[in-house]
């Protein structure tokens, strides 16, 4: 093996499979790198397509959730309001019952006392009535209120379960689509994992995982185009000279991946 100092070449054993010549000879590791990384990178779109539906039905779910039981709460302080209201037409209308008896009661009445005490019963009962008039009043504009309050929870729920049942049929449709894909990328990832050596595999998906899904970057007129920045002319010459290395970008620490056509191809 050609033994370079260069510090940016990997250490120890991530470049030492080729020199083994086994099986594996149509890639470079690199290749197999990147041929990896894309299957990763159709698996972590997928998975996080998937995952944001998830999150979406779970969040209306739990709104849903949330407002059913204030529309509960709504409701009940609806039906305490209403029993109310019915004992308060009950005892209206017992004292009007009562106020229309005293007054057939009047008309027989010969003596002034028994007059006078009648009339002041009357008083009486015309005050507690219009008391019990004001508070039903009173009653009735809550009623109302409530019954409002109620109808817009009712409206709310039915807006909120539409959308909870169009977000659920969303996610089915997501990972009918996207299920096989992720099945038959997960079928190719342990293919292509089982011919990477476990310390480059683990340095890649380091990488993959703290990169943003860039692990493997293409080098193009010199420059790494996971950071953008100029690679040095001697490290660049290397990597031409031995596609079967594995060199790490000086400024990102991405794996470098050239290909000569694409270089080419680009300009
Ligand atoms: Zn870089």
């Amino acid at each position: 093996m050609f033994e370079s100092h260069w510090a940016h070449r990997v250490p120890g054993d991530l470049n030492r499979e080729s020199e083994k010549g086994e099986s594996r000879t149509l890639a470079t590791k690199i290749e197999v790198l990147a041929e990896l990384q894309r299957v990763d990178q159709s698996l972590r779109e997928n998975t996080i397509a998937v995952q944001s539906r998830e999150a979406r039905v779970t969040e209306l779910e739990k709104s849903l959730t949330e407002r059913r039981a204030e529309a509960n709460t709504a409701r009940e302080g609806l039906n305490a309001l209403t029993v109310r209201q019915r004992d308060l037409e009950e005892k209206v209308a017992a004292i009007e019952h009562k106020m229309k008896d005293r007054r057939m009661r009047l008309t027989r009445i010969r003596n002034d006392k028994e007059l006078g005490v009648a009339k002041r019963e009357m008083e009486i009962l015309k005050d507690e009535s219009s008391t019990l008039e004001t508070e039903l009043l009173e009653l009735m504009q809550r009623v109302e209120e409530a019954t409002k309050r109620v109808q817009d929870f009712e409206a709310g729920l039915s807006t909120l379960g539409a959308e909870l049942e169009s977000e659920a049929t969303a996610l089915k449709e997501t990972r009918k689509r996207v299920g096989g894909q992720i099945v038959q990328d997960q079928a190719r990832r342990d293919d292509l994992v089982g011919g990477v050596e476990e310390s480059l595999r683990r340095r890649y998906e380091m990488i993959f995982s703290r990169r943003g899904g860039l692990a493997v970057a293409a080098v193009r007129d010199g420059t790494c185009r996971g950071c953008h920045m100029n690679l040095p002319p001697q490290l660049f010459n290397q990597i031409q000279r031995n596609v079967d290395e594995i060199f790490l970008c000086p400024s990102c620490q991405r794996l470098l991946y050239w290909r000569p056509e694409e270089d080419d191809a680009d300009e």
